[in-house]
């Protein structure tokens, strides 16, 4: 067993051989290249100048006179495209290029990492071909549409129930028959070894930076409070911090219409140890190992594993994770738009619900980073259907 491939127990890769020989080559891609300072400049650069880093560190004033709670958010929804998902996108097209290959592939669900990937391949001067399940791209035109204009071709999934579970294994299809020439970039920090790590670290600009704004601030925080969907932008903001033990490190999972309900996608409140995607993590999963359909308003939480870091985390007791369901997400939606005119994603939406039950509990004031991980604007025929009674699902 290759311990660099695990997180204690979880991880691993569980591909087919054929898969392997892709997997090895990225691995050592990887480590050569995305080390080197030249490397590091011209991602540096991008992220500085196209993707508008670093992201503020904001005082959320009247959200913190709300709650008696000094409450910072992590604002990645102002960069570039809307969410974190550019920066490991970006990150992974230029490595891409680096390598020499042509072509990028990605998989998405809702279409924000189809859109991250399309704009890289945009900028850089990639083909882009992104897997989606038809049901998707009827649910999500719009963001089909912006992946088109941008340049790529959005590949159609007629298979199982249409979605992005289906669209992930067309992609690791398409990826293996074109091997040599094509590069497979995954929207979260899932997947086989080395998946996990690399996005974990391009990712991690987000905990870096937030350091270094509390230290500018001479502040520490006391909690941190982020989303898990596949988990990438909790482990970039969390990653930093793992060693600060005063610290508490806290990780929102969808509840859906509540965790203790067959409707929701909190896998490490409610799943089983088991494989998924290559890797080796915590799966919702039924008696005879099923995996479960998942269920939330949010479609970027929507998935029935999770990184196999967090699922090392959640074992070991470092962070905490709780579910939070879709009316408590829209609730906070609504109170953080009215209180600071700032429009949350759903998924972002959330961390900021869990303040309500938090601040609360806290006996003297804290410090609280909130990683809004997101905007909302893509969100508002979702929050408009949802007030007309509609349920995701
Ligand atoms: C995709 C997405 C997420 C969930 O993905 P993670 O890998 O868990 O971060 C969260 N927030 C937003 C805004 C997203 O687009």
């Amino acid at each position: 067993m290759d311990k660099k491939a695990y997180f204690g127990k979880f991880g691993g890769q569980f591909v087919p051989e054929t898969v392997m020989f892709a997997l090895d080559e990225l691995e050592s891609a990887y480590e050569s290249i995305a080390s080197t300072a030249q490397f590091q400049a011209e991602l540096d650069d991008l992220l500085k100048n196209y993707v508008g880093r670093p992201s503020p560190l904001y005082y959320a004033k009247r959200l913190s006179e709300h709650y008696g709670h000094k409450i910072y958010l992590k604002r990645e929804d102002l960069n570039h495209t809307g969410a974190h998902k550019i920066n490991n996108a970006l990150a992974q097209a230029l490595l891409a290029k680096k390598m020499g290959k042509k072509k990028i592939i990605a998989e998405t669900g809702a279409g924000q990492h189809g859109v991250a990937s399309a704009t890289a391949a945009a900028l850089l001067g990639l083909e882009c071909d992104v897997y989606m399940g038809a049901v998707d791209i009827a649910r999500q035109q719009l963001n089909a549409y912006r992946m088109q204009l941008l340049g790529a071709n959005v590949v159609s999934i007629e298979d199982g129930l249409k979605t992005l579970k289906e669209a992930t294994t067309a992609a690791i299809q398409a990826w293996v028959n074109e091997i040599e020439s094509v590069f497979y970039v995954i929207g979260s920090a899932v997947g086989p070894h080395p998946y996990p790590k690399m996005v974990r670290d391009f990712q991690s600009i987000i905990g870096r930076e937030t350091r270094s704004q509390l230290k500018d601030y001479g502040i520490k925080a006391d909690y941190i409070i982020a989303c898990v969907g596949g988990g990438s932008n909790a482990i970039g903001i969390f990653n930093e911090f793992l060693d600060d033990k005063d610290t508490e490190l806290i990780g929102i999972e969808a509840g859906g219409l509540g965790a203790n309900t067959p409707y929701h996608a909190a896998t490490l409140t409610n799943g089983r140890e088991g494989i998924i995607h290559g890797m080796k993590t915590m799966v919702l999963q039924d008696a005879y190992g099923m995996i479960e359909e998942v269920h939330s308003i949010s479609a970027g939480l929507d998935y029935p594993g999770v990184g196999p870091q967090h699922a090392y985390l959640h074992d070991i007791k470092r962070v905490k994770y709780y579910a939070i369901t879709d009316d408590e997400c829209v609730n906070a939606l609504r109170l953080t738009t009215r209180l600071e005119g700032i429009i949350p994603a759903i998924e972002s939406s959330h961390a900021l619900a869990y303040l309500e039950k938090l601040c609360p509990s806290l006996e003297s004031k804290k410090t609280i980073v909130v990683n809004v991980s997101g905007r909302g604007d893509k969100d508002m025929d979702t929050i408009m259907g949802y007030e007309k009674g509609k349920i995701y699902g």
